[in-house]
């Protein structure tokens, strides 16, 4: 049986059990396990699992904390790329543990390995500049250990500004994966013009002459990449919340499109968010683009203010929603039989190549 097989099985009898029941057995599975566990879980995670969360942060704050811990097991409630980072980042006695194996991210998969590889060789045969490839966290491993081995470096949404002044204090352009508003976002925030940030697509046919010249004279060169969740904002719903609340200050992540980034009055990685709407003065609106978890959360722990989804639909990231109380005790309590499951592992060649560049993203920030 697969892994995933195995753990479908096996949790279909934790989804049935009470939910107090649930709550209930996962805190003694934790006080069980002590300090040989710690539980790490990202903003958009549901309340039900960040109640448990020892640490609660964004992804970049995450990753830090990873190379910080000591205990044997890492429980990360957030999604593949980020367990497989804190992996890259953990100390050889120490495993990384995500509760569900379907909790990947459809951006991460946006940009293959192959993919990466053949843009790279069609990217050195147009231009003898130096190109420093910088990919966002939420990308595999292997495109992490592809920008390691060739001088480059992993940004988050915290750090994406230094991360650029860093890449053109070494580099001619930016290769940006995968997410083409993050790095757009950040590039017109460093001054660089929209036309010197051209879109690559890796599914296109062989791109003609004219296709190839904005590419060599680029400063960036976005890969055709976005999040579904953050995609979905849209100019439209800035001017809505404007109507409906004159006063409102309009906060984004900035995965959200630049025609949503332009209009808002503040953009920022999840933490800054929070920093944002926790100093509004009391009795402020605030609508906030990004994941409805956290939003909902902000809007709980804020009941001073009035905080709304920047969006009228729901913007909810499927993949974090997979973790689950279920999956959290499933794995907890295989841990206090002494079985771990769902272990997360990056071999070591990639390891190594990662770790280059998240070290010198740690070393940046
Ligand atoms: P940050 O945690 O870097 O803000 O990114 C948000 C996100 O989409 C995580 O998947
Ligand atoms: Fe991926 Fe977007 Fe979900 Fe983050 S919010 S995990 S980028 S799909």
């Amino acid at each position: 049986m697969s892994e995933l097989a195995v753990q479908t099985a096996a949790v279909a009898s934790y989804q049935k059990m009470d939910e107090a029941e649930t709550l209930e057995r996962i805190t003694a599975a934790k006080e069980t396990l002590g300090a040989r566990l710690v539980i790490l879980g990202h903003h958009y995670q549901c309340d039900e699992v960040v109640q448990f969360a020892d640490f609660e942060g964004d992804s970049f704050g995450l990753a830090r904390e990873a190379s910080k811990l000591d205990a044997e097991y890492i429980v990360f409630c957030g999604v593949h790329f980020m367990a497989e980072s804190a992996d890259i980042l953990s100390k050889p006695h120490q495993q990384v543990i995500l509760p569900d194996l379907q909790a990947g991210c459809s951006m991460a998969d946006m940009a293959q390995i192959d993919q990466v590889e053949d843009c790279w060789a069609l990217l050195e045969e147009i231009t003898n500049e130096k190109i420093i490839p910088v990919t966002y966290m939420n990308s595999s491993a292997s495109i992490k250990a592809f920008c390691g081995e060739r001088d480059g470096v992993v940004c988050t949404s915290s750090n994406a500004r230094s991360v650029y002044e860093w890449a053109f204090a070494r580099g001619d352009k930016i290769l940006f994966l995968p997410d083409e508003h993050l790095g757009r976002n950040t590039g017109v925030d460093f001054g660089i013009p929209l036309e010197k940030m051209p879109l690559y697509r890796p599914n296109d046919p062989p791109l003609t002459d004219d296709e190839l010249r904005p590419l060599a004279a680029a400063k960036v060169i976005l890969w055709k990449g976005c999040c579904s969740v953050h995609q979905m904002f849209l100019p439209q719903h800035v001017d809505l919340r404007r109507r409906q609340h004159p006063d409102v200050t309009i906060v984004v992540h900035p995965e959200c499109r630049h025609e949503v980034a332009q209009k808002a009055d503040e953009i920022g990685s999840t933490d800054r968010i929070i920093r944002v709407v926790s100093g509004a003065p009391a009795g402020s609106t605030l609508a906030v683009g990004t994941e409805i978890h956290l939003v909902n959360r902000l809007a709980q722990r804020n009941p001073d203010k009035t905080i709304l989804s920047l969006s009228p639909h729901q913007c909810l990231c499927a993949t974090m929603y997979r973790i689950d109380p279920p999956h959290l005790l499933w794995v907890l309590e295989n841990l206090v039989e002494g079985r771990v499951v769902n272990r997360i592992t990056v071999d070591e060649q990639t390891r190594r190549g990662a770790l280059s560049a998240l070290d010198r993203m740690l070393a940046i920030s």
